[in-house]
């Protein structure tokens, strides 16, 4: 069964290296019919922040990786938090004092500040027995550190291959802290062995750290995970992609108007790739064809212009009335105008925005006709000129004047205008242009003359068509 575990540590908002990161293990977990662990990395209590852990847990919530056990919380259950478990660690420390794979050492901080070490001497290592107890017993404070004892360990990443490290290299660290917590190091390798994670999935800053972690598993005789190292992300001036530098986190992006699903969907390429080069997908089709096989080893670049793509194929994909829920705070403040149909705009727009803050701007004519120039009903592609425009809006109105409200659609709308075009020798652009023109004094417009007329209603269109007629007799 295959098993991972999304492993934050509550510092802060959520990035997009870490909403990948738990995007990923939640596919390789659901691909292969396994189980998705949340546990919440707290040890270190000060980097600790204010509402973090809410940030991981809604988070979670609203992209829906759905995270599948932890502990019992009142019928509800987890995620499992390590300073909850702070207890469980020391056995598994002192177990490896026994083994001679760690020690005591009770260096003060001032102490090892005046040796000015690059990396720990060894100090307590050489301390008798006898000294050891007598501390302990004295309770003098002390920190448990690991042996790293010499050589090089060689380790396979799934996606960085073989990689070989000098011990020489590594530190002697602390994995129990003097306030009895387990360092983030140490409790990682305890948990992540006791909840029986197969697949390990992190970000390639931690490959140089993976020695000291199989260190451990060999010292204790665990079995060593499998582990899924991701690429690099670089933002868009080729930098790594950090909160530091002010590249957006997650929430950041919900506010500048990101669908969640599409921002999903576009992590998912930040180090994967489609067997089918198809880019539209849903969670579950993610779940389908995401396999470990596929993540690259190149670093990724995170792309506002590909997302922003993405995010308009999401908006086109939601389901009319989804859209149209989604779309009606906006579409509200945008519209006071009380004789048009919300829902039939959302229907107009919803092909023709990446953004829903792209609505107010594209409906602006609905309220008020702007005081619009007539050069606008001129156009050299549809064939008009001021006198065609004048001839076809004077033509249509009597037509459309005559017609019964009940057939004011987009439809018959269409038809009566074609239809006059014809008797006047007119192409259908010509005097397609000037009703739409005049119906939105605008250069462009969601929607052809039909379908603003059957939006605006009768009357409305009747009183514009008759101030296009005005404006083209002054001119
Ligand atoms: N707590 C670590 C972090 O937030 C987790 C690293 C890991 O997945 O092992 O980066």
């Amino acid at each position: 069964m295959v098993r991972t575990r999304f492993a934050p540590s509550p510092t802060g908002s959520m990035h997009i290296g870490n909403l990948r990161t738990a995007l990923y293990e939640y596919l390789i977990a659901k691909h292969n019919g396994g189980v998705f662990v949340l546990r919440i990395e707290d040890t270190d209590q000060n980097r600790l922040v204010d509402g973090a852990m809410n940030i991981i847990l809604d988070t979670l919530k609203i992209t829906g990786l759905t995270y599948d056990e932890g502990p019992n919380i009142g019928g509800n259950f987890g995620p499992y938090v390590q300073s909850e478990r702070k207890h469980l660690y020391m056995p598994y420390a002192k177990e490896l004092v026994d083994k001679k794979q760690a020690y005591y050492c009770f260096c003060t901080k001032e102490e090892l500040e005046s040796r000015n070490l690059h990396k720990y001497d060894r100090h307590c290592f050489n301390l008798s027995a006898t000294e050891i107890s007598e501390k302990l017993a004295n309770n003098v404070p002390f920190v448990i550190r690991q042996l790293i004892p010499e050589g090089s360990t060689t380790f396979t990443d799934e996606i960085f291959g073989n990689i070989t490290i000098e011990h020489a290299e590594i530190e002697d660290q602390i994995l129990i802290k003097s306030d009895g917590m387990p360092t983030y190091n140490f409790a990682n390798v305890v948990d992540d062995h006791t909840m029986e994670i197969t697949h390990v999935v992190r970000g390639s800053e931690y490959l140089t750290s993976t020695p000291k972690y199989n260190l451990l598993y060999k010292a204790f005789g665990w079995e060593i995970p499998t582990y899924v190292h991701l690429p690099l992300m670089l933002n868009e001036n080729g930098e790594k992609l950090s909160k530091r530098r002010g590249d957006a986190s997650f929430q950041d992006l919900l506010d500048m108007g990101y669908l969640p699903q599409a921002i999903i969907n576009y992590i998912a390429f930040l180090g994967w790739s489609s067997p089918d080069n198809r880019e539209y997908f849903t969670l579950p089709e993610l779940v389908e064809v995401f396999e470990i096989k596929n993540i690259s080893k190149a670093p990724s670049l995170f792309d506002h212009k590909k997302l922003a793509w993405m995010n308009g194929e999401h908006i086109k994909k939601l389901p009319t009335e989804d859209f149209y829920q989604l779309a009606l705070p906006t579409l509200k403040q945008a519209i006071k105008a009380n004789f048009v149909d919300l829902a039939a705009i959302a229907n107009i727009v919803q092909s023709r925005i990446a953004f829903l803050h792209e609505i107010p701007e594209l409906v602006d004519f609905i309220d008020t006709l702007p005081n619009y120039e007539t050069a606008l009903f001129i156009h050299k592609k549809m064939k008009t000129d001021l006198e065609i425009s004048q001839t076809a809006l004077k033509a249509i109105l009597p037509v459309y004047e005559n017609l019964n409200e009940s057939t004011w659609n987009n439809e018959t709308l269409y038809n009566a205008a074609v239809e006059c075009g014809k008797s006047l020798n007119l192409k259908n652009s010509q005097i397609l242009w000037p009703i739409r023109t005049a119906l939105s004094g605008k250069p462009s417009s969601p929607g052809g003359a039909s379908e603003l007329c059957e939006l605006l209603g009768k009357p409305e269109t009747i009183r514009r068509i008759n101030i296009g007629i005005a404006k083209l007799g002054e001119s």
